[in-house]
């Protein structure tokens, strides 16, 4: 018996009565970018290692868990053929293969790929401010459930350059963004949660705050906390087991390691939102699992659900990344934004029904060799100037049954085809509502049938 092939574990086919409704997300998330003045870039679905190293972080879970490495089958030098490594140990595996060979990945997420586009084509010699958007597949080797694939999709935006930098004025708009879009998506009254991580130095105070507290409780912590203790203490805060939530909970946390001038733009960021009317609430054991935010991070939940598999979508401030990926040795470029997950938000609108199978306006219907030739070809030539056309490509099907089928797929008119009619050079237009039939030489039909439909001439 021949094994039978499936989809990837974790990987999904999105059949044609479901592709409307992403195709509705994609252009309503298109049309509110386009008022936001933002512009699409699209990069690469696979990208070095490195990138991803270097940036969200050698401790962070997508790194030592989740990138799905694309590995060379033995003994070829090139990727010429690239295949996803098959074994959940393969996952884990982080080493390049042969010395200089970089490892190929597929991207976990979109903000690290942007960031080195940005930089690798100057980007911010052309602008002092550059604001994308992206929508599209990104991968991670997690356990998959409902809300959590291996493939998912993302809808995100990217705002990057100087004029970024300090201007907490910013960070309320793109939050703002997010939630619109949200909205315009059909997610009734999402709830935002926000909080401010500081600078680069507050971090580190923050992460030596947290250990100095957690320290007595270490043996109490889980197993996967205890790792986190020594390689990234924040991942605690995140921590979903319930006696890690009981020891953090105690944890006085409230902004204690922020230094005056990130908690004076934390509070202009809460001022702005207030100002364009948006709620909030400050969590401070909001903390994202990335190295490279600072300063504002939020998460978006649909309203009252909030475990882990919930989030709508999330982002963030990273102001050092540009300089940390070599983009610029001068200083922080100041850098901001989100990415939302299109599996959740679907989950979370109400369905619209699918639309109805596209229907033909007009169908060729034959009777005899000839006729079935000329409708062949005469369908073509209807669908180049905008009709939709169909005919049947058996030549040996009864015009009987070819008129049966018009009537009740609801088609509006039929080309009728006959030996009579090829004779002639003329065909039979009918009308199907109310069984007019009119004739008309072929040079004329196109314009005719154009005319009926009202698809100017
Ligand atoms: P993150 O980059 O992890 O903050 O993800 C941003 C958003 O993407 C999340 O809030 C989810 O909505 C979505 N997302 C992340 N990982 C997955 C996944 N494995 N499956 C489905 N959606 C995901």
């Amino acid at each position: 018996m021949t094994v039978k092939l499936a989809s990837p574990r974790g990987t999904k086919d999105i059949l044609p009565e479901e592709v409307s409704q992403w195709q509705e997300l994609e252009s309503k998330a298109r049309a509110v970018f386009k008022t936001y003045g933002y512009r699409e870039i699209r990069t690469p679905i696979f990208e070095d290692i490195d990138l991803f190293d270097r940036s969200l972080g050698q401790t962070s879970d997508i790194v030592t868990k989740q990138l799905l490495k694309l590995e060379k089958r033995e003994a070829q030098e090139e990727y010429t053929n690239i295949y996803i490594a098959p074994s959940e140990a393969a996952l884990l595996t982080l080493t390049p293969g042969a010395i200089g060979v970089p490892s190929l990945v597929l991207r976990p997420e979109g903000t690290a790929s942007i960031v080195r586009a940005y930089i690798q084509n100057s980007l911010n010699k052309k602008e002092s401010l550059s604001q994308f958007y992206y929508i599209g597949p990104m991968f991670r080797g997690e356990r998959p459930q409902k809300g959590r694939g291996r493939q998912f999709h993302q809808v995100g935006v990217e705002v990057i350059g100087l004029k970024a930098l300090d201007n907490p004025d910013l960070d309320a708009k793109v939050i703002a963004l997010s939630m619109r879009l949200l909205k315009e998506l059909g997610v009734k009254s999402p709830d935002l949660k926000i909080n401010s991580l500081g600078s680069k130095q507050d971090k580190k105070s923050f992460s030596s705050f947290l250990e100095l507290h957690l320290k007595k409780d270490f043996n109490n912590l889980c197993e996967d906390c205890q790792k986190r203790f020594e390689r990234n203490v924040f991942r605690i805060l995140d921590c979903k087991n319930e006696k890690c939530r009981e020891i953090v909970r105690k944890l006085d946390l409230k902004g204690a390691h922020l230094s005056k001038e990130s908690k004076e733009y934390f509070e202009k960021v809460k001022k702005a939102l207030q100002r364009l009317d948006i709620p909030f609430e400050v969590s401070s054991h909001l903390v994202r699992g990335l190295d490279y935010y600072t300063h504002t991070v939020f998460e978006i939940f649909p309203q009252g659900k909030y475990g882990s598999q919930d989030a709508l979508g999330a982002g963030g401030r990273y102001n050092q990344l540009v300089q940390e990926l070599g983009g610029d040795d001068n200083g922080e470029i100041g850098a901001i934004g989100f990415a939302l997950g299109m599996e959740r938000i679907l989950l979370e609108k109400p369905k619209s029904s699918a639309p109805e199978k596209e229907n033909f306006e007009v169908f060729l219907a034959h009777h005899g060799e000839e006729a079935y030739e000329y409708a062949y070809t005469f369908e073509e030539k209807l669908r180049t100037v905008g009709v939709v056309a169909g005919t049947s490509y058996d030549a040996n099907l009864s015009l009987q049954s070819q008129m049966r089928w018009v009537d009740k797929q609801n088609v509006p008119y039929a080309i009728i085809l006959g030996e009579n009619e090829m004779k002639e050079k003329k065909a039979i237009v009918k009308d199907m509502k109310s069984g007019k039939q009119e004739k008309f030489a072929f040079k004329d039909l196109i314009k005719k049938i154009k005319k009926k439909l009202k698809k100017g001439e």
